[in-house]
Formats: structure tokens, C-alpha cells, sequence
């Protein structure tokens, strides 16, 4: 998920290379660094927290023509020196972005095979999986391609071996991996930006590709080790585009990576339908009532959990604003379970919510995306968010994977309640498989000309009822976060008690529909606003879709099942809110007064 970096080269300043490359990967967000390097032997340096940490360790005298490094973010094991990479076992020394889902296995047959390990991550038992195929087909290309059929999970890794000081190794599937051609060597790394300052000359590695390079010659083989050709890339853009990976902001790169981001999320817990589930997603069916306590859009994906528990799961829900309920009177009885959520782990009220309850003796879980912050420490368990480091202020990955992880628990109680008939559930698993690519033919229709009608209006109204209500909360969060155009979100059958008195001639109101139970109650109030001059935006599910007069714009997204709709509805959100920003020409990724992690009260 973090950085990558590696040189090997005719120069021997490789330490200042690897340094210097992990320096521009920063942006990323990571909790460790670390570096080994070839003399006449491997030497390892690492350590916790930021690079300048590493940086005042390097001896930058020693010299040497090969190396590889690492930020970590971790995954699996705490922030910490023992977990930074590279690891090293026997021969091998490794630096590796990614997970290696079925590491737990693994690790079990290397330890009967006489294999020690000294950190908790998954990486470490690859480098010892690398070190025993070596052994056993004494060629390095043999045992990575042996080791390829055998990883399960994501992984980009640089390799180096004290049996080969003249050549740096590398291989990936399903995290991005670039091998830099520089005048003096090569580079391999994990974002273009790693390698800009020495070149702008690159290959990209595909899939299960595998790269071994001296200092002046690079071959690439496939799966099956043969050589595949490939074509030199040059890089033009600057740095800060780099790091955005050539898109415009920071907030569409995130919406774009929303796809893999639930990938991650979901895989594991869907792989063998319900056993794998019940297996990454504990058994809530035995609390008597939820609470869940967060801010902001965290606060939003626990009305969507909250929806589903209830109604699949029938066990009550109350979510909270932390801030209030950190000093409000809250009833607990010995069966409550508090839900924590928290893209950092390090808000500050619903850290002091955490706390509380634990005074209390009430069980606490917690749904947290950085490895190791304070939240995922002290809760009694911690669900991680697989979303990687989000830069922009608004989020958008964080919020789908935090959506995401709710909707698997009420499916998990349901289940465990037999609530559900089993061709449901299979239907269930098949449309959650599918999530990714259905969520990246939603993020690229066109939003434009929605975003053009609407960017200039100062007020924008957001209804829906039940999930949709949910949704359309976090829409109007989303859209006046970046955009500041004044936007409110009511159940849709709400607006009569008040605020219909400020609906006037062509005032947006964006209307979410998706739930059938609800559909023609909501309908009935979209018509109500448009009988009173207002200009009606509908997202509306395909199996409700019918041509009529109640709206002016439409959106029609799948209809799947009720855990996997919402996960889709806020998606046409999203754009339309990066789409009126950018129309109004706002600093998108970072809106005025706003911080991405709340650390104060
Ligand atoms: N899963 C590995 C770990 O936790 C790699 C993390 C990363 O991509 O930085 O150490």
C-alpha cells in the first residue's frame, strides 16, 4: 500500500537514491521506513515513525551499487521498528507493498520447516516462502515464479540475495510496480515519483511479471520465465501529477481506486461465501444493542450500518455524533456493543467515546483504516478498512470501505440469525463479487452536464427515505464540503413539516430511490417539490425505473441486493460533487477551514 524504491547501478550512491526516493513517496502516508543495501554483505537499517528518523541513521558514506526500500503502511502488525521492512530470512532480503492473505498457513509449514520469525507481518513469511524455494531450486527466477503460485493476495516486492550481489529482483501482482532506466542503472518503485529526480524513462510491470536487473541490463520474464518485451514509457508530468497518478485532484484518484479499495475490503470475507465471512467479521447476533459512535461521513456510514442491522438483522441501533456523546447519559445493559468508526483511528472525540465505554466494561469494536492508531489499539477488536492512505479532505474511498465493512456485519447477523433464505444470500455473495466493476461503470458516466445545471445555485436540496436517507446525507456533505454551496438533507417525507417553504422556482433537490418498499411514498414527495417549482435530480434504481414527468435529470444505477445498493447509490454523489467544485474552481482536495484528521475536541 506504501512505498517501494530500489537501485542498482553503475553509481554507488544508492543510499542517497533510496532515501531521496522514499522522500518523494511520502505523500502516501506511511508509519515506517527502512533500507538494505549490498557490501559484502546485506545490511539492513530501519526504523518507526518518519523518514527523517531513517535519514539521520544513513551512514551516506558507505558506498554500494545496489539496494532496495521501503515505507511501510502497515497491514498486518503494529507500527514498529520489528515490522518495518525489508525483511530479511536466510538468503533473502525483502520489501514488499500489499498482503499475503493466506501468510497464517504458510507460516505454519516454514516454522516445521525450522523457520524463526521475529515480526507479526505477512511479508516475513514471503521472505522465508523466497529463501526455502531458493534453496530447494538453487535459481532465484525458479523460486519467485514457484512462489507466485503460491502467494495469495496483492503484493509488489523488490529482492535482494546474498548469493547474487549483482542483481536486484522484483515482482507484483495487483500493486503497481515501475522499473526505472536511469544513465548510470536502474530503479524499481512503487509510484513514478520515487524515480523522477534521476528519470522519467520507465517500464510498467504487468501481473505476475518478474524482473531481474544488473547494473546494465534489464530482462523481464513472464509466469512461465520467458522473456516478454516491453516498451520504454517516458513520464512528462511534475511531480505533484505524478503523485496523482495523472489525475487532476487527489479526490477523483480516490473515487477512482474505490474499485480495488473494496476489492480488498470484500475479498477475503467473500471468498468462500459464508465460512469465509464468519471467519473475518465477527459474530454480533448475541448483543441486544448496537451503538455506534463517530463524526462526519463515518457518522454517515453508521446510519447505512444501522439500516441493515436493523432490518436483517433486527438487533437496535442508535448512532451517535461522538461530540455529544461523549458527555451525554448513555444506557448500556450487559449485551450492548459499541461500534467505533474512524478513518485515521485518531479522532479525538470518539477516541474519548472509546475510553467511556471501556470504563464501563461494555464491549468495543472498532472500524479503523491506519494499522496501529490509538482507536484500533484500544478497542477490545478492530476491523481494518483496506482504502490505503487518503489525501483529499473530503472522503470518498474511506466512507465506501467503512460502508462496506457495516454492510458484511449485517449480513454476517443475519445469517447467524437465519434471517435470510440461502438463494438470498447466494445472490447476495454472487452481486458482492461484482461490486468492484459495477462501481467503476458508475464512476465513469457522465456527470457534467448534472454538474453544469446546478454549480451556480446557492442552496441544493438532498432527500430520501430509510438507506436513501443515509445516503443522501453523505451527498450533501460531500457536495458542500467542496463546493460550499449550502446543501441540507432531509427524510424525504420530513420536508412538508417546514422546509418545503424554501423550495422555490428551480431550487436542485436531488431525490434518492432505491429501496422498493419506499419508492412510491418518496415519489410522492418528489412530486410534491416539483409541483412547487423545484428542479428534480433522481438516482434511481433500474428495477424501480419507470419514464415519467417527476423529474428533470435522471441517474439510473443497478439494482442489486438491499446489502450491496448502498455501496452503489452514493457513487453518482460523489462525482457530481468533484464535478461542481471544479466547475466553481475550489481547492478540491483541500477545502477552506477543514482538516483531514481530527485531533481536537
Ligand atoms: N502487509 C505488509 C505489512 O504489513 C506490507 C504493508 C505495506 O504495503 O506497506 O508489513
Amino acid at each position: 500500500m506504501c512505498g517501494i524504491v530500489g537501485y542498482i547501478g553503475k553509481n554507488d550512491n544508492t543510499l542517497e537514491f533510496l532515501i531521496n526516493g522514499l522522500k518523494s513517496l511520502e505523500y502516501r502516508g506511511y508509519d515506517s521506513a527502512g533500507i538494505a543495501y549490498m557490501t559484502d554483505k546485506i545490511n539492513i537499517l530501519k526504523k518507526q515513525g518518519k523518514l527523517e528518523n531513517l535519514d539521520k541513521c544513513v551512514n551516506y558514506k558507505q558506498k554500494s551499487n545496489l539496494g532496495i526500500g521501503h515505507t511501510r503502511w502497515a497491514t498486518h502488525g503494529a507500527p514498529s521498528e520489528n515490522n518495518a521492512h525489508p525483511h530479511m530470512q536466510g538468503k533473502i532480503a525483502l520489501v514488499h507493498n500489499g498482503i499475503i492473505e493466506n501468510y497464517e498457513k504458510l507460516k505454519q509449514k516454514l516454522i516445521k520447516d525450522g523457520y524463526k520469525f521475529y515480526s507479526e507481518t505477512d511479508t516475513e513469511i514471503a521472505t522465508a516462502l523466497i529463501d526455502k524455494m531458493y534453496n530447494q531450486e538453487k535459481d532465484i527466477l525458479k523460486a519467485l515464479s514457484k512462489c507466485q503460485d503460491i502467494f495469495e493476495g496483492s503484493y509488489a516486492m523488490g529482492i535482494i540475495c546474498t548469493d547474487d550481489p549483482n542483481h536486484l529482483y522484483c515482482l507484483k501482482k495487483d500493486s503497481p510496480l515501475i522499473i526505472a532506466k536511469s544513465t548510470d542503472g536502474y530503479f524499481i518503485a512503487s509510484d513514478v515519483p520515487a524515480i523522477l529526480k534521476y528519470t522519467n524513462k520507465y517500464y510498467l510491470i504487468e501481473n505476475n511479471e518478474i524482473g531481474k536487473i544488473s547494473k546494465d541490463n534489464l530482462t523481464i520474464y513472464n509466469h512461465d520465465l520467458k522473456e516478454v518485451k516491453k516498451e520504454l514509457q517516458t513520464f512528462d508530468l511534475d511531480l505533484e501529477n505524478a503523485m496523482k497518478n495523472g489525475y487532476d485532484h487527489f479526490m477523483l484518484k480516490e473515487i477512482n481506486e474505490q474499485p480495488f479499495v473494496i476489492e480488498d475490503t470484500i475479498a477475503p470475507c467473500i471468498k468462500d461465501g459464508k465460512q469465509s465471512l464468519r471467519k473475518e467479521i465477527p459474530d454480533l447476533s448475541k448483543y441486544e444493542q448496537i451503538h455506534i459512535v463517530a463524526c462526519g461521513s463515518a457518522y454517515h456510514t453508521g446510519l447505512v450500518g444501522k439500516a441493515l442491522i436493523e432490518e436483517f438483522g433486527e438487533i437496535p441501533v442508535s448512532v451517535e455524533i461522538a461530540s455529544e456523546y461523549r458527555y451525554k447519559k448513555v444506557f448500556y445493559n450487559a449485551k450492548t456493543l459499541v461500534i467505533f468508526i474512524s478513518q485515521s483511528g485518531e479522532t479525538a472525540d470518539t477516541l474519548a467515546c472509546l475510553r467511556k465505554v471501556k470504563e464501563q466494561g461494555i464491549d468495543s469494536l472498532a472500524i479503523i483504516n491506519v494499522v496501529g492508531s490509538s482507536i484500533a489499539r484500544e478497542a477490545d477488536k478492530t476491523l481494518y478498512i483496506k482504502a490505503g492512505c487518503e489525501i483529499a479532505v473530503a472522503t470518498t474511498k474511506a466512507y465506501l470501505a467503512q460502508s462496506t465493512l457495516l454492510s458484511l456485519i449485517a449480513l454476517n447477523i443475519a445469517i447467524n440469525k437465519k434471517k435470510l433464505d440461502n438463494v438470498l444470500v447466494s445472490k447476495i455473495f454472487d452481486e458482492m463479487k461484482k461490486l468492484p466493476s459495477l462501481i467503476k461503470d458508475l464512476i465513469n458516466q457522465d456527470y457534467k452536464k448534472i454538474a453544469k445545471k446546478i454549480y451556480k445555485k446557492e442552496h441544493i436540496f438532498f432527500i430520501g427515505r430509510g438507506i436513501d436517507e443515509a445516503i443522501a446525507k453523505e451527498g450533501a456533505l460531500k457536495l458542500k464540503e467542496i463546493s460550499y454551496i449550502h446543501c441540507e438533507s432531509y427524510a424525504a417525507g420530513e420536508l412538508k413539516h417546514g422546509s418545503i417553504s424554501l423550495i422555490e422556482k428551480d431550487t436542485p433537490v436531488i431525490a434518492i430511490v432505491t429501496d422498493e418498499k419506499l419508492a412510491s411514498k418518496t415519489i410522492s414527495n418528489i412530486k410534491e417539490v416539483k409541483a412547487r417549482g423545484a428542479k428534480v435530480i433522481l438516482i434511481i434504481s433500474e428495477n424501480l425505473n419507470t419514464e415519467s414527468d417527476y423529474y428533470d435529470e435522471k441517474i439510473v444505477i443497478p439494482s442489486v441486493n438491499p446489502f450491496t445498493q448502498p455501496l452503489l447509490s452514493i457513487i453518482p454523489l460523489q462525482v457530481i460533487a468533484y464535478e461542481v467544485a471544479l466547475l466553481r474552481g475550489c481547492d478540491i482536495d483541500k477545502p477552506r477551514n477543514l482538516a483531514k484528521s481530527v485531533t481536537v475536541e
